[in-house]
């Protein structure tokens, strides 16, 4: 077994300063797998340090972006080289099915080559003339790519996480400090080692592994960072805002959700119960897009909620490396201790459960929880309100179109949302009505590469993925020339 007890910093692999390491467990039997290096601020700075020295002399950020795609494919060429390796790796740190890892080591590549294509265009188009209707005067805007940039990420899709920054980042010529999840860093390591492999110039990206609590605030705060880009939960979001204040830093956040799934009474129920399947059980609940809240209209309320049941209870419970595992367990013990505290205040409060709402019996060990649904969920009760991020899903009834946009919008979060109906017309007025930066008609969770990611009110602030995602780590200048020597 590969070792992930180092750092990435400036091309070497460096023990912390510290020594220090964290124990990286096995979320289905509760076993070591490894240790992880846990940096120190110390370490954090020297990755900075690398990281600015990197962008500033010039090694990656003046290369011509038909160059940068070239390292961008040959990243992408070695995770599918190895994808069955890295995706084994994710369900020892994560817990998910391997075939649900797969497909996210697919997505890996997907977006390391199209921000390879993007930004060899890139060089026919980093300068653009623009019209300003005034005589004597002419004005370009250049893009340039904005500097140094700490990317922190999640748990819940490691390296896709980590993909949706880096590649666009070092597509656009930032030179960057990547802090993976304490919980889920061996494939973030594995991305340092494929990056050294291709030979990404030193110091272009440097990964520090270790607690966000001790390092993070350091990355979002050092005046030689020049972008923080954070995918996680609000409360650390917010922190980061904070942060990123003293130096006006550029932030982009991605939060979390709380989605609303909307499901009228002219639909196929078994097409509307497979979609609320996937959209709440898929890695465990833990996504952040994952439409956890689902308002069906009163017709078919009881028909649909008892398919539900049906089909949930049905779900194989795992160890996501074993054939035919539908669900795993959910990531660490903090995560499970969470959700079951949840679920208890749920039950306790009279939430009707109807089904789930335990632990998954027949583990000794490991953090499984079963596919939980509840039903009539009072609007103002947390299991409405809060994101869970876990296999729970939360049903309410709804009369009409009016009363069920009101009550999908009614919440601090906006990040997806989704309406089911035979009835497009009905389908494309509700969409334009939600709150939320995705919205999905007829189905729940695709994602494209090439679409915008990202969430309204507390869900976040910009856009990951396509062109906004390159945006995203370019500046914008203008350049006006006055064409003249007469004076004004
Ligand atoms: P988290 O906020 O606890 O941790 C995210 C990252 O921030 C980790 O790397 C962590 O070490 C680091 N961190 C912790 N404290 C920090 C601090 N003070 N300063 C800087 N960094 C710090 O979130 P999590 O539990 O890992 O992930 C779950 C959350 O992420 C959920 O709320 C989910 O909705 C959200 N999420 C959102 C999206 C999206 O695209 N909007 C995607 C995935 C996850």
């Amino acid at each position: 077994m590969n070792t992930y007890n180092e750092l990435y910093i400036d091309g070497k692999w460096v023990t912390p300063s510290t020594g220090a390491t964290i124990a990286n467990i096995d979320p289905s039997n509760e076993s070591v797998i490894t240790d992880i290096a846990n940096a120190s601020v110390e370490d954090a700075e020297a990755a900075i340090k690398a990281a600015r020295e990197a962008f500033d002399n010039g090694s990656w950020s003046g290369l011509t972006g038909s160059q940068r795609a070239k390292y961008l494919r040959a990243i992408a060429k070695e995770i599918r080289d190895n994808l069955d390796f890295l995706a084994q790796l994710e369900v020892q740190d994560n817990g998910k099915p391997f075939t649900e890892a797969q497909l996210d080591m697919n997505g890996v590549i997907d977006c390391f080559e199209f921000y390879a294509n993007l930004v060899e265009d890139f060089d026919n188009n980093q300068e653009s003339e623009i019209e300003i209707h005034s005589e004597g005067y002419s004005c370009l805007v250049r893009k340039e790519p904005l500097g140094v940039v700490s990317a922190i990420i999640p748990w819940n899709f490691p390296l896709d996480m980590a993909a949706w920054k880096v590649a666009p980042a070092l597509a656009a010529g930032c030179t960057m400090v990547l802090k993976p999840a304490e919980v889920t860093s061996m494939t973030a390591i594995e991305l340092g080692r494929i990056c050294q492999k291709v030979g990404l110039p030193n110091g272009v990206l440097n990964i520090v592994t270790g607690h966000g609590s001790k390092i993070g605030p350091i990355l979002c705060e050092h005046p030689a960072v020049d972008k923080v880009a954070f995918t996680g939960s609000g409360p650390v979001g917010k922190q980061i805002m904070r942060s990123a204040a003293n130096t006006v830093k550029k932030i982009s956040l991605e939060l979390g959700g709380k989605s609303p799934l909307i499901i009228f009474d002219d639909v196929d129920i078994e097409t509307a119960v497979e979609w609320i399947m996937f959209g709440i059980f898929w890695n465990q609940g833990q996504v952040c897009s994952a439409t956890s809240r689902v308002l069906v209209q009163d017709g078919i309320y009881d028909e649909l909620t008892a398919r539900l049941v049906q089909e949930a209870e049905k779900i194989v419970i795992g160890n996501g490396m074993d054939k035919g595992v539908q669900l795993g367990p959910v990531v660490n013990k903090k995560q499970y201790d969470a959700v079951m505290t949840t679920l208890e205040k749920g039950k306790s409060d009279g939430v009707n459960v109807l089904t789930g709402g335990k632990r998954a019996s027949g583990f000794d060990k490991g953090y499984f929880i079963e596919p939980t649904v509840f039903g009539d969920v009072p609007e103002d009760h947390p299991i409405w309100t809060d994101e869970i991020f876990g296999p729970v899903v939360a049903l309410r009834r709804f009369t009409d179109e009016a009363e069920a946009v009101a009550s999908a919008n009614n919440s601090e979060l906006g990040l997806a949302a989704g309406v089911i109906s035979k009835d497009i017309d009905r389908a494309n007025r509700v969409a334009r009505n939600l709150q939320a930066g995705i919205i999905w008609v007829n189905c729940s969770q695709p994602l494209f590469l090439q679409a915008p990611w990202g969430g309204y009110k507390q869900s976040g602030i910009g856009r990951e993925l396509g062109t906004w995602g390159l945006d995203n780590y370019l500046e914008t200048k203008q350049i006006t020339t006055y064409h003249s020597e007469a004076p004004l």
